[in-house]
């Protein structure tokens, strides 16, 4: 049977720089992406099944109503989500999937998949995050507003993550996330089922020098 892949949520307040984070970490390491769906119109350059799947409210609503979703959450006046089918067979077949969600449906992915990793991005100060979502350029005093203070009560959060990751540069961002995934691979209560393997049938009889620990040795090569 293959091994199960990972599930990775990578989440945080809104200007922390995640997508940014997620690029980076995508474009350097293979993961598998998950496309989500969203009532929102595409923006310049997005393409319909690429960037999201743009779906209209009716049409959401209603894979809602059938279970369709993994996670969903209204962020800012419309809808997200993540397909729930794709994404646990992408697992199924063994794929490190990453999720970019808000923390509505990162939290609510906890709820049903406990055994992902979730990742809270922080910016390095409320005075860089200020000017992180300044400097995007798209918002009014007013949207600016409701973006900042939402952010600062969203840091409460991060109590329900797994780890967290101080976005000072990209760079070091995307290592440690990189560094948090390679720890995970090696925890025992995802790996066990492996090194344990009843087929490689090791009975108590045969326990000399074939123990348990040594063939695991053995297998990896050390
Ligand atoms: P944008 O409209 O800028 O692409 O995304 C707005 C917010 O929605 C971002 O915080 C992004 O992380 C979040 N988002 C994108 N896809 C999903 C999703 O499938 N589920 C949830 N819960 N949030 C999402």
């Amino acid at each position: 049977m293959r091994k199960k892949g990972l599930l990775i949520v990578i989440s945080g307040p809104s200007g922390t720089g995640k997508s940014t984070v997620c690029k980076a970490l995508i474009k350097k390491d293979k993961f598998w992406i998950s496309v989500s769906a969203t009532t929102r119109s595409p923006r310049k350059g997005e393409v319909d099944g690429v960037n999201y799947y743009f779906l209209t409210e009716e049409d959401f609503k209603n894979k809602i109503k059938n279970n369709n979703f993994l996670e969903y959450a209204k962020v800012y006046g419309n809808y997200y989500g993540t397909p729930r089918s794709q994404v646990l067979k992408a697992i199924k077949e063994g794929n490190d999937v990453v999720l970019e969600i808000d923390i509505q449906g990162a939290l609510m992915v906890k709820e049903t998949y406990p055994e992902g990793v979730f990742i809270f991005i922080l910016p390095p100060s409320m005075e860089e995050l200020k000017k992180r979502i300044i400097s995007r350029g798209s918002e009014t005093p007013e949207s600016f507003m409701t973006r900042f203070s939402s952010a600062y009560k969203e840091i409460n959060y991060v109590s329900k993550y797994n780890y967290v990751v101080i976005n000072d540069t990209v760079d070091n961002a995307v290592r440690n996330i990189e560094s948090i995934i390679a720890a995970e691979k090696c925890r025992v209560d995802r790996v066990k089922d492996e090194i344990l393997d009843p087929k490689e049938g090791i009975t108590y009889e045969q326990l000399d020098d074939k123990s348990i620990y040594c063939r695991s040795i053995k297998k990896s090569g050390q």
